[in-house]
C-alpha cells in the first residue's frame, strides 16, 4: 500500500466560528486585501462579521467585490494589480468558488510581476500571500484545495492551476453563511460536491484515505438527496452539504476530479449553465460508462445512496441538474473535442477516447427523457 496525504490548510468548522477563532484572522497580517463577488459576501453576512473583527484588531483591509462567476484571467488579473497597490500582506476570499479561485491567483499576482497566463506554471519566485477561504457556497470544496480554475477565453474553455503553496491558510466554514443561497445555486452546488466525490472515488488517482473521505461524502449527500427535492433545507442539512463539500474537497486535492468535469466545463462555457448542474448532466452516463470497470464502488455509491440502481440515479440526478436539451452534434462535437484537452480524462479509472466522450455527452444532452 502507498500513498500521500496532504491538506495544507487549517479547517475551522461550525457556527460563529470566524468569532470562535477571530484570532487566526487577526495573526495573519496587517493589511488584508479581500476578494469577493458583487453580492454574496454581502448576503451571506460573512463580510459584516470579517470586516468588523479586522477593525477591532487594527487591520487594515480594502475590498475587492467584482469577482465575475468563474472568473477570467483579465479579472483575476485586476484583482491582482489592485492587491498589489494595497500592498496587501495577505488575502481573504469570501464567497463560493468563483471568489475563493480569484483569491488563490490575487494571492501569487500581488507578489509576482508575471502576465495571468503564466499561472499555470505553477511555480512562483515570490510565495503567494496567505490566505483565508471563507465559503458561502456548500460545493467547490475550494477551502481546502489547492487549485485555482480560470476561464481561458483564448483556450474557449476552463482550466485549473495548482500549487501546495495555494492550500488557504485557514478555512472558516460557518454554514450561516450558506443560508442565503437561492434553491437553485444551493442544489447545484450540493450536485458539484457530489461529483467530486464520486469522481476522486473512481479516479485511478483515489488512495485509501482519499476513498474513505469520499465515502463519507457521498452519504452525507445521500442524506440530503430528499430535502434538496423537497426543498426543505434546515441548518442541519446546510451543515451537512458544507461538510460533505470540504470532504469532496480534500478528496480532489489528492484525485483531482475526471470525466464529468472536463465535460461540464463546455457548458459552462458556451451555455452558462451554473458549474455544479453541468456536472450533474454527466453523472449518470460517466457511471454507466465506468461501470464494468467499477462496479464494486459504483455499487456502494448507490448503497449509500439508498437507490437501486442507474435508472433510479438518473431520474434524481435529471431532477436535481434539470438542463434545456437543445444541442446540436456539431456543438458536442466540439466540447468533447475541448474536454479530451484537459487532464482529467486521462485519470479516469477506464481509458477513454475523444469518440467515447462524443458518446458520453451525446447520451446526455441529446436524451428522450426530457
Ligand atoms: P460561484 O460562481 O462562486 O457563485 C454562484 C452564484 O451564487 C453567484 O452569483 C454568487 O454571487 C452566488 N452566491 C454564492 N454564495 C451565495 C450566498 N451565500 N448567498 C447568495 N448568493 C450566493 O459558485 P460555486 O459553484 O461555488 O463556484 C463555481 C466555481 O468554482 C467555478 O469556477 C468552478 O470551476 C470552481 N471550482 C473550483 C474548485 C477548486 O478546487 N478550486 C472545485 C470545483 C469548482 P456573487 O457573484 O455575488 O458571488
Ligand atoms: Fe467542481
Amino acid at each position: 500500500m502507498e500513498y500521500r496525504f496532504y491538506i495544507g490548510t487549517k479547517v475551522i468548522f461550525g457556527k460563529n466560528c470566524v468569532f470562535a477563532s477571530r484570532q487566526e484572522l487577526e495573526k495573519l497580517g496587517k493589511r488584508a486585501f479581500i476578494v469577493c463577488g458583487r453580492n454574496s459576501a454581502r448576503a451571506s453576512g460573512a463580510l459584516k462579521d470579517v470586516a468588523g473583527i479586522l477593525e477591532e484588531a487594527g487591520i487594515a483591509y480594502e475590498i475587492y467585490d467584482n469577482v465575475e462567476n468563474n472568473p477570467t484571467l483579465e479579472n483575476v488579473a485586476d484583482a491582482g494589480c489592485l492587491a498589489s497597490r494595497f500592498r496587501a500582506d495577505c488575502i481573504i476570499g469570501i464567497g463560493g468558488g468563483s471568489p475563493l479561485d480569484a483569491a488563490k491567483a490575487v494571492a501569487v499576482l500581488a507578489v509576482n510581476e508575471i502576465e495571468p497566463v503564466e499561472l499555470y506554471s505553477g511555480s512562483f519566485k515570490k510565495k503567494p500571500l496567505p490566505i483565508i477561504a471563507i465559503p458561502t457556497t456548500a460545493g467547490t470544496g475550494s477551502e481546502v484545495t489547492p487549485y485555482s480554475i480560470l476561464t481561458r477565453k483564448d483556450l474557449r474553455t476552463k482550466m485549473s492551476f495548482g500549487s501546495e503553496e495555494l492550500f488557504p491558510r485557514v478555512a472558516f466554514l460557518d454554514a450561516r453563511y450558506t443560508e442565503s443561497m437561492s434553491y437553485d445555486t444551493t442544489v447545484d452546488t450540493a450536485v458539484d460536491a457530489f461529483s467530486h466525490a464520486v469522481e476522486g472515488y473512481l479516479s485511478k488517482r483515489s488512495t485509501p484515505v482519499s476513498d474513505v473521505l469520499a465515502v463519507e461524502a457521498v452519504s452525507l449527500f445521500g442524506q440530503c438527496i430528499e430535502p434538496l427535492l423537497e426543498g426543505k433545507i434546515d441548518f442541519s442539512v446546510r451543515e451537512k452539504l458544507l461538510h460533505a463539500s470540504m470532504l469532496g474537497g480534500m478528496v480532489i486535492s489528492h484525485t483531482g476530479t475526471t470525466l464529468v468535469h472536463s465535460l461540464g466545463y463546455s457548458l459552462t462555457y458556451f451555455k452558462s449553465v451554473p458549474h455544479g448542474r453541468a456536472n450533474g448532466v454527466f453523472m449518470k452516463e460517466y457511471l454507466l460508462f465506468n461501470y464494468e470497470y467499477a462496479k464494486e464502488k459504483i455499487d456502494n455509491i448507490f448503497k449509500l445512496l439508498g437507490i437501486k440502481d442507474t435508472e433510479e440515479f438518473g431520474d434524481i440526478m435529471d431532477r436535481l441538474a434539470f438542463i434545456k436539451r437543445d444541442y446540436s452534434e456539431d456543438e458536442i462535437k466540439l466540447y468533447a473535442s475541448l474536454a479530451i484537452k484537459q487532464k482529467g480524462p486521462s485519470y479516469n479509472i477506464r481509458n477513454v477516447c475523444s469518440e467515447d466522450l462524443f458518446d458520453i455527452m451525446k447520451r446526455s444532452l441529446l436524451s428522450k427523457r426530457l
